[in-house]
């Protein structure tokens, strides 16, 4: 999403060419084909708040195809699935007291009021211990938190906690208004790529960006080719162990994720489950319970991981076979499954992260991705297209003053 933004406000200026070293463009945000649709590799919705996404969808022709759902919530534990979308709902929910839910209550009315970046250097632990206490933070948090960060979950700030708080807090009686698009999010990327490809620019898939080199005149060359411009959207140590400029490196993680076409709801028609007991998955996604079923023909369901470094050995296997367990179902209700696994799947927002953030420009190398400031404390799409907006307003402001 960085990388075609960006090169999408470029090209009404320059001579654009996109190198993607996968197979094909979109990357986080990429799908899969599916019967005569596609589904992401990776469960993705919008939120009301995404306003520069939604211009850009906008600006695309893509608005008719926006459309917006309720996203209900459950939590599952000790083989039960509670359903926690509904003010009733919540209300019965045995697992937390009526006090715990009076302070979870007055934690989400006040996160959009918290100013999050100045809860950088405390960690999320520390700030539920201090609004919520010990038992919401054991019974709540915890699982969310490790499901996320697993092992790094301690290092985490309270200004990602507050901000995603706050983002996920749209909600009606029926649960979070979210976007989703007709026919996937992969309308968005084939939408940018058309309109980088009409304003004259190319986009290489399949093309890594191997090496990076400065001449003595200062200009970068790409794979041996010179540029006016180069803007980089890859994790900051790829872009060093290129021979870009040196950057410290940003904590990422890993994403691993099973999709699964499936030939019942097991989900009791919600969207997402939370997993309260370890489990090699953090969260079940009923992406059907979402969008609607009639575009699939089948309940498609998404399995969430994340993990530091590389996934673990048999993950697919084990995370299929612990959902088949816990939710009761059987191997030939599952008609179809894969896995896909990202290694830099988005910043570990530890404490004091807002000091790794690089500037926009280094040493004549732009970049920018998600681990820039408009992706501080949380990465999204709408993160994606701030930043990109950023380092491409930031490049034609020098060409109009140089020219
Ligand atoms: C599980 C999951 C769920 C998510 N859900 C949501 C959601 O619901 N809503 C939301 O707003 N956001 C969501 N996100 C976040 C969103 O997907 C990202 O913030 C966004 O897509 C990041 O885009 P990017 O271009 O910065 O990074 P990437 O998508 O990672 O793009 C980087 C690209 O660089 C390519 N690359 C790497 N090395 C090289 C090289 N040497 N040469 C050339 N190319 C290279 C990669 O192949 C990749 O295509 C989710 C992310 C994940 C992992």
């Amino acid at each position: 999403m960085t990388g075609l933004s960006a090169a999408y406000f470029l090209s009404h200026t320059y001579n654009v060419d996109v190198l993607e070293s996968s197979a094909e463009a979109g990357g986080l945000l990429s799908s899969s084909p599916v019967h005569d649709t596609n589904i992401e590799r990776y469960y993705h919705h919008c939120f009301s708040g995404d306003a520069h996404l939604i211009a850009l969808m906008d600006e695309l022709g893509l608005t008719a195809d926006l459309i917006w759902l309720n996203g209900s919530t459950g939590y599952f534990s000790e083989g039960r699935l509670y359903p926690l979308t509904t003010p009733f709902e919540i209300l019965r929910y045995p697992l937390l007291t009526v006090r715990d839910k009076i302070r979870l209550a007055l934690l989400t009315l006040r996160a959009g009021k918290y100013k999050a970046a100045s809860y950088d250097d405390m960690t999320a632990d520390a700030f539920i211990l201090n609004t919520c206490g010990r038992h919401v933070y054991d019974s709540f948090f915890t699982p969310l938190l490790r499901s996320k960060f697993g092992d790094r979950r301690h290092e985490v700030s309270a200004a990602w906690l507050i901000s995603r708080i706050a983002i996920r807090s749209d909600r009606g009686p029926q649960g979070e208004r979210l976007g989703y698009l007709r026919h996937g999010y992969q309308s968005l990327i084939t939408a940018l790529s058309d309109a980088v490809r009409r304003n004259g620019g190319a986009i290489h898939t399949g093309i890594p960006a191997r090496t990076l080199e400065k001449t003595e005149k200062g200009v970068w060359m790409v794979n041996g080719a010179p540029y006016d411009v180069v803007v980089s959207t890859v994790r900051p140590s790829i872009l060093t162990s290129i021979g870009g400029p040196h950057l410290p490196d940003i904590p990422h993680q890993g994403a691993a994720c099973v999709t699964m076409g499936l030939s019942r709801d097991v989900l009791k028609g919600i969207y997402w489950v939370n997993i309260k007991d370890e489990a090699p998955y953090g969260a079940v996604i009923g992406h059907t319970n979402f969008a609607p079923f009639e575009w699939y023909g089948e309940h498609i369901v998404y399995l969430a991981s994340y993990f530091q470094d590389n996934p673990p050995a048999g993950h697919e296997e084990r995370m299929i076979t612990d959902f088949c367990t816990r939710f009761g179902v059987s191997r030939e209700e599952i008609r179809w499954h894969y896995m896909t696994t990202d290694t830099a799947s988005g910043p570990v927002y530890t404490t004091g992260y807002r000091n790794l953030i690089p500037p926009d420009e280094v040493d004549g190398c732009y970049c920018s991705g998600m681990f820039s400031s408009p992706n501080y404390p949380e990465r999204s799409m709408e993160g994606s297209i701030v930043a990109a907006r950023a380092v491409a307003d930031l490049i034609l402001s020098r060409k109009v003053r140089h020219d």
